[in-house]
């Protein structure tokens, strides 16, 4: 990847375009089935671009509770796009909301005086839930459900490409419906930096101006799409880390840990005491981090299977009666619970 930033070709994307950030980001509309798309150095800028062009002052979106954008972007959706955020309770299972909720959700009395839903905003996998997917025909519903009620639809698909290899779906397959679509380049793929928001030609027109208003416009980007071109080719290999999330969330349980059934590479392990486990694995050599009052334990490229015995071997000197966390794990938790509104940490 180092080398090939080192060797991109590039321009100067403030002024006439990279042609390497072009090839980037024809290749991710493509992806996407999206007409165009725009690079942005964070996955927080391209929820924002999106949302800025969806919402004028003082208009409602709607949000599965706990979404990235609700909680973990500093509340730009209210500082920059000006909207007013509708948390949707998980009514669908982790991460999921049903179509009958974003009906209910965006439905008004009429009133003059009534605030006006104008965008759904999905997450998928859902990071604060574990990394949960909705499947294709889910998203569908959702995103026709949203447009029958005249709202726009914005996926923030940080984590599509986990969400796609879990399902075995090519990433279009879960954007069908959708006018405006995020996804990183960075995290699991490994880019060091990189996004891109991907949409209509005239959105993603509008969206050039909004990323240069907020400081995103590069000049010689080539070299971070260089990086982003290489990261596309990591996609199938997040197989790897789904597989690695569930053998440590298989270990833990057996060593009496209270853990989700990972769906992709995060692993939420139930504790009465976060930050005093989060300590306790940090004595013994291994990094968690916490979400939605949850201990979160993520795989990703760099984590091998002699990794996760080790961490295994080491959480198994820690026990979870050390930290408070009830012995015996339970065989399936509550499906249906909402998530805690305050989600404790902004790892990622
Ligand atoms: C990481 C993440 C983002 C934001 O990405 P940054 O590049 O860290 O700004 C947005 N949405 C979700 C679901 C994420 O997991």
């Amino acid at each position: 990847m180092r080398s090939a930033m080192a060797e991109a070709a590039v321009g100067d994307d403030v002024l006439d375009r990279d042609p390497t950030m072009r090839e980037l980001e024809e290749r991710v509309a493509g992806l996407l089935g999206a007409a165009d798309a725009l690079w942005t150095p964070t996955g927080t800028m391209a929820n924002i671009v999106a949302l800025m062009s969806h919402l004028d002052r003082g208009q409602a979106f709607l949000a599965p509770q706990g979404s990235h954008v609700l909680d973990f972007e500093l509340g730009t959706s209210a500082w920059l796009a000006g909207g007013m955020p509708r948390p949707l309770p998980h009514d669908g299972g982790p991460g999921k909301v049903t179509a009958a909720a974003v009906r209910r959700a965006a439905a008004t009395d009429g009133s003059y005086a009534a605030l006006h839903p104008a965008l759904l905003c999905l997450e998928n996998t859902h990071n604060a839930a574990g990394g949960t997917v909705t499947a294709p025909e889910e998203h569908a519903a959702l995103a026709a459900a949203a447009r029958a009620a005249r709202l726009a639809v914005h996926l923030d698909g940080a984590r599509l490409w986990n969400a796609a290899v879990a399902l075995g779906v090519p990433p279009g397959a879960l954007t069908v419906g959708a006018d405006t679509v995020s996804v990183c380049l960075s995290k699991g793929l490994g880019a060091p930096v990189g996004s891109v928001v991907a949409g209509s030609v005239e959105f993603v027109e509008h969206a050039r101006r909004l990323r240069k208003m907020l400081g995103g416009g590069v000049r010689q980007g080539g070299m971070m799409a260089a990086a982003g071109l290489v990261a596309l080719e990591n996609v199938d290999r997040l197989a790897e880390d789904h597989t690695r999330a569930a053998t440590l969330a298989a270990g833990l349980r057996e060593r009496g840990w209270r853990v989700r059934e990972p769906q992709t590479n995060i692993v939420l392990v139930d504790v009465a005491d976060v930050a005093g486990t989060i300590a306790a694995f940090a004595e013994a050599g291994v990094r968690a981090g916490a979400i939605a009052g949850k201990l979160r334990l993520m795989t990703h490229r760099d984590v091998t299977d002699r990794h996760i015995a080790a961490v295994l071997d080491r959480i198994g000197e820690v026990g979870p009666a050390s930290t408070g966390s009830p012995g015996a794990p339970p065989a399936q938790l509550d499906r249906t619970r909402d998530l805690p509104q305050q989600a404790r940490s902004a790892l990622s």
